[in-house]
């Protein structure tokens, strides 16, 4: 078995499927979706060309996907008192920078999270003998990915390290601490860490910036703004917590998210107003359109069943009625559960 692999929320396959296969077509490659409903993890196969594929889909544009590796092979069946004997052929002559034991997000997979830790103990200094790893993490080289699905049974992977989540899993961790308003804290937190790169960060989130929040109550995101000194406008109809509102940089205006938009063009527009996506992602392309902020990242909800074809046509529609942008990037963040997440830039 050669191909992808990507790591996705449990249930959310079909879409991760559906999406690989659009994206493979479009760029001209065949091939087919292999999955099992809730095991966070889809194969792509049947790929007369891996490394092209991989290379014509960055994990950056993927939407469904929290990582992407290239498979290498998979070993069902090992005899797990000698996993590394089963390992060290499937290698060949190939050299890593670095190694991870991972396991799919799933319910039937997350206890091998113990096996997984000691099995990379064990099988980093026999990798280190036999040639196959450098001494120390060197981020030139592809990092080997080993993804236990059961005791007996691992895939095979290697990932480029700048084309591939930096977290284990593809799962960030997050210090949001316990004072947040909301646990949706989190989301925006997430977003501002894995959808924006350093350098955007610094750029586009300075101290004394300002931004308003759609839908804010109780006031989460608010909060994480305004912990980077940002003043914001908290647009809801329900109350802000305390918390938010002790910042003394929020101003709570009890206005419709639909309708309220600034009298003067501001930096940040985010928005987590739950409402059709379509309905949404209209609203934030007119206020691009009418050059109202110069960044936005905002949430849609996808409580629906084809979840990939709705995403796409929100992004569509945005991207074709919100004028040229300089970014356009979506993701379904760990914290999103029926939901994406999308960074636009003017
Ligand atoms: N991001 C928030 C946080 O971190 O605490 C949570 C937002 S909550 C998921 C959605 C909010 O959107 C609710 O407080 C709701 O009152 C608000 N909302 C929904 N429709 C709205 C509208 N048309 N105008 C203003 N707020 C709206």
């Amino acid at each position: 078995a050669t191909g992808l692999l990507c790591f996705c929320r449990a249930g959310f396959e079909p879409d991760l499927a559906a999406e690989l296969g659009e994206r493979a077509a479009a760029a001209g490659h065949h091939g087919y979706a292999r999955t099992e409903r809730g095991s966070a993890y889809v194969e792509w196969l049947g790929t007369p060309d891996p490394r092209a594929l991989d290379r014509a889909l960055p994990c950056r544009d993927l939407v469904f996907a929290r990582t992407k590796l290239r498979l290498l092979a998979e070993l069902p069946g090992i005899d797990p008192g000698d996993r590394i004997a089963a390992l060290l052929p499937v290698l060949a002559r190939g050299r890593w920078g670095e190694l991870w034991v991972e396991h799919p997000d799933a319910d039937a997979t997350r206890p091998l999270s113990g096996l997984a830790r000691a099995f990379a103990n064990a099988l980093r200094p026999a990798l280190r003998k036999a040639g196959h790893l450098s001494a120390t993490t060197d981020p030139r080289l592809p990092r080997l990915h080993v993804v236990l699905l059961a005791g007996d049974h691992l895939l095979v992977a290697e990932a480029d390290p700048t084309d591939a989540s930096p977290w284990p899993l593809g799962i960030p961790r997050l210090r949001v601490p316990a004072q947040a308003p909301s646990r949706s804290a989190a989301k925006l937190e997430e977003a501002l860490l894995t959808l924006l790169d350093e350098d955007e960060r610094d750029r586009w989130l300075q101290p004394g910036m300002r931004a308003a929040d759609l839908g804010a109550a109780p006031g989460g995101w608010s909060w994480i703004l305004a912990r980077r000194q940002l003043r914001v406008q908290a647009i809801d109809n329900g109350p802000m917590a305390d918390a938010a509102m002790d910042t003394g940089l929020i101003e709570h205006l009890r206005a419709d998210g639909f309708r309220w938009h600034p009298s003067q063009p501001i930096d940040w527009m985010v928005c987590d107003m739950v409402e059709q996506p379509i309905r949404v992602a209209s609203r934030m392309a007119e206020w691009f359109a009418h050059g109202w902020c110069r960044h936005s990242i905002f949430n849609l909800k996808l409580p629906m069943k084809k979840r990939w074809q709705e995403t796409r046509r929100c992004l569509d529609h945005f991207g074709e009625s919100a004028g040229p942008l300089k970014v356009l990037r979506a993701r379904q963040l760990y914290h999103d559960r029926e939901e994406i997440t999308v960074f636009a830039s003017r």
